[in-house]
């Protein structure tokens, strides 16, 4: 008996553009041998195929389970159609009209197929620093609008030759619509001055031990051998950037083994397809130039994620330094190598443009599985999804430092990559226009505008400059708090502990150190730090030494070090302090750790944010259980001078600096289980979101979050996006769209 023929439309959301996935589709109907055609739409996909039953069937059943690996299928709905009498199958132009809902997806490292023709003397990509295909190479970075298709992007310029169009046309072909697809003959060319073979060039550049400027997916990276101390040293200083570690590149698996302490966790991250830079402990001994990452036990890792970087490090034979094309603090230089005149010796460049700049992504492993300190390349702009959506579009400003905005539509949260500190006119620039290119490309008209507190922001004076919407101010650690919840797909009620740097309070002090008894549509501050002075404002975030005169005041012991060193200014530190000149109260947790690290002579001032604290958490003897007691005042006040003064009287009784640095971070993670085990017993919630930058600190975060579980607490942490600023916007759009729900309770979603 002959099957009764049937015909299905189908249309898949999700990450289902660029990726292969129509491709897909026709091999899988061509196989089945069933009739029809595909496209890509401004939703996402659309399919329509019609065959004998069965085949249909198995059809739908393996475009769920065998989509190609970059694809991320967020919904298949499936509508029965009468059957047409439908012969062949077909993919179709792209459609481009109505609202946009297509999600476009994130830059993908070169992948083994590709890697194996890069290599192989017999193939006609040999040795050619652009080779990619459908399940590889540049996406996000070169995408100038959707739907994601060859002249929408910066590969538009370069017209296909014979065989990459036969290719490009051929279902049976593993560069079937694969839009960036190029070879030597038509493809772009790597450039080095006048060089004939500048790939060559280069890597003699570096060997002589100069600066080669490389431009990457994202824009310029500044190289030198990581062996090279001179090289290295000269690197520092032309681009300006006092201790802040640079990130290396390994060829591979063995190389960075070689420099780090590889277990599981770290090599997944570092293999995986978004290629991170991975933070993970030196050995002793690595062929790692002082200047790389001065004073620092961790080293930032990555590996090669696109054919140039795989050509060059095999060519180099040993490790790279690769850090972003700037100067100090600017963003990264993406359109030309103008800015970096003067920091490189060399430069090589490409004719394929980058359409937006885009960082390095950086994750430390943490519990098993990466956590995300800067989320960008690689990750962007894949969507965060929300449990709860959005009744309007909103754009979310984002904090200062470590700034990302945000923009959001119905379920789909947009976190942008990785702005930067929010201080000079370039990478306002960058904020601006990144604002722009998202609404354009997710189609989003932001009727809501959220913001940061700090009237002083640049990220709030833009939102309060933007017309016709609807403002809502977000208090900064309620935003660290949503992020976590939103990470975590969880509403609340939970006992938020954020631990950060500096957020402005709702009584006009400093905050940092919050207990906040929170859901997504609000929060009652119900603990914290005791406030204390920040003698002479932003001095005492650059000089920790301040905040130990501030801890400390009359009762510092004089021969204690740090009292010696800055004998000079300690009487006028203090006093300034006690008098509150210039001196702001803060409950920050970071100025505790800040101050801890100055009394234990880990630095007295700072050249980058955290620096202190990170340096203060690789000292710390991690075998050492024991801990200070900590008053708690209240449900949850609790008085960082204690903490300080124990680490006092441990240091002049001779106690070592790394058992001191343990007995600190146990006090604060007991400080933090003893005020959550309190605040649950008059909540009655038993759920705590641990958020805000003093989290990255992963002795910190582990041994809290081993306390609270163990007192059978459940914890919330971040994976998605970081739990420093960098998730603060997806934490206003989680708030925004949860007021705007309660504004519009009969609205959509
Ligand atoms: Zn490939
Ligand atoms: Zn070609
Ligand atoms: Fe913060």
């Amino acid at each position: 008996m002959v099957d009764r023929c049937i015909r299905r439309d189908v249309r898949v959301e999700g990450v289902v553009q660029g990726v292969g996935f129509r491709p897909f589709v026709h091999g899988l109907a061509t196989q089945l041998r069933l009739a029809g055609r595909v496209g890509n739409d401004v939703h996402g996909v659309f399919v329509e195929v019609e065959g004998p039953q069965a085949e249909v069937e198995q059809f739908l059943d393996r475009l769920r389970r065998q989509a190609p690996p970059l694809a991320e299928i967020e919904r298949l709905s499936v509508l029965e159609v009468p059957p047409r009498g439908a012969t062949g199958f077909t993919i179709v132009a792209s459609q481009s009209a109505g609202p946009r809902t297509a999600l476009v997806s994130a830059d993908a490292t070169t992948c083994e197929d590709c890697l194996r023709e890069l290599f192989d003397p017999a193939d006609r990509r040999y040795g050619y620093p652009f080779i990619n295909c459908t399940n590889c190479g540049p996406r996000f970075t070169i995408i100038r609008d959707v739907p994601y298709d060859r002249p929408l992007t910066t590969m538009a310029g370069f017209t296909m030759c014979p065989d990459c169009a036969a290719e490009y046309h051929d279902p049976t072909n593993r560069r079937f619509h694969a839009q960036p697809v190029c070879c030597p003959t038509c493809g772009p060319r790597l450039r080095l001055a006048h060089s004939q073979d500048p790939l060559a060039a280069a890597v003699e550049c570096l060997l002589a031990g100069q600066v080669l400027a490389v431009k990457g997916l994202g824009g310029y990276h500044l190289s030198v051998l990581a062996g090279d101390e001179s090289a290295a040293a000269a690197l520092r200083s032309r681009k300006r950037r006092e201790d802040k570690p640079f990130a290396v590149m390994a060829a591979d698996l063995d190389q960075a083994g070689a420099l780090c302490e590889l277990d599981e966790t770290g090599a997944a991250l570092l293999t995986s397809r978004r290629r991170p830079i991975v933070l993970l402990p030196r050995r002793a001994g690595a062929a790692v130039a002082p200047s790389v990452a001065p004073g620092n036990r961790h080293l930032g890792v990555m590996l090669p994620y696109t054919p140039v970087h795989h050509l060059l490090l095999r060519a180099v034979g040993e490790p790279v330094v690769m850090t972003s094309g700037n100067v100090s603090d600017e963003p990264i230089a993406y359109l030309d190598a103008a800015a970096l005149v003067g920091i490189a010796d060399q430069v090589l460049t490409h004719d394929r443009p980058i359409h937006i700049r885009t960082d390095d992504s950086v994750v430390r492993p943490s519990r098993g599985h990466g956590s995300v300190l800067r989320r960008s390349r690689g990750y962007v702009p894949e969507p965060v999804t929300l449990a709860l959506g959005c009744p309007r579009p909103i754009l979310a400003c984002g904090a200062e430092l470590k700034n990302t905005f945000c923009v959001a539509k119905h379920h789909h949260a947009f976190v942008s990559h990785h702005i930067g500190d929010l201080e000079n006119y370039e990478t306002l620039r960058s904020f601006t226009d990144g604002i722009e290119h998202f609404q354009r490309l997710f189609d989003i008209a932001p009727e809501v505008v959220a913001h940061d507190l700090h009237p002083e922001y640049l990220s709030t004076k833009y939102a309060l400059g933007r017309e016709g919407v609807q403002l809502l101010g977000v208090q900064h650690h309620h935003a660290h708090i949503a992020s976590c919840l939103a990470d975590n797909r969880v509403a609340g009620p939970v006992l938020g502990v954020a631990f950060d740097g500096t957020g402005y309070g709702l009584d006009g002090t400093i905050w940092g150190g919050e207990f906040l008894l929170a859901d997504l549509a609000g929060f009652r501050r119900v603990g914290h730090l005791t406030p204390v002075a920040m003698p002479g404002g932003t001095a005492a975030i650059k000089h920790p030494w301040r905040m130990t005169a501030a801890y400390l005041g009359a009762h510092a012991d004089e021969r204690l070090e740090v009292v010696r060193r800055n004998a000079e200014h300690w009487p006028m530190v203090v006093a300034i302090g006690q008098r509150g000149v210039n001196s702001p109260l803060t409950s920050s947790a970071g100025r505790l750790f800040d101050a801890v690290a100055a009394l234990l002579g880990v630095r007295d001032s700072i050249t980058y944010e955290g620096q202190a604290a990170i340096e203060l958490e690789q000292l710390a003897e991690k075998s050492e259980k024991d801990s200070y007691p900590v008053a708690v005042e209240g449900e949850a006040v609790v008085d960082g001078a204690d903490l300080v003064h124990a680490a006092m009287e441990d240091l002049m009784a001779g106690v070592a600096t790394p058992v001191i640095s343990a007995r600190f971070h146990n006090a604060v993670a007991d400080a933090i289980t003893g005020c959550c085990l309190r605040l649950r017993e008059s909540t009655g919630v038993h759920t705590v979101a641990l958020s805000g930058g003093v989290f990255q600190n992963v002795l910190l975060l582990g041994r809290t979050v081993d306390r609270l579980e163990s007192n059978g607490m459940r914890v919330l942490t971040h994976s998605r996006v970081p739990t420093n600023d960098g998730g603060v916007s997806l934490g206003q759009i989680a708030v925004a769209a949860a007021r705007d729900r309660d504004l519009t309770p009969d609205g959509p979603p």
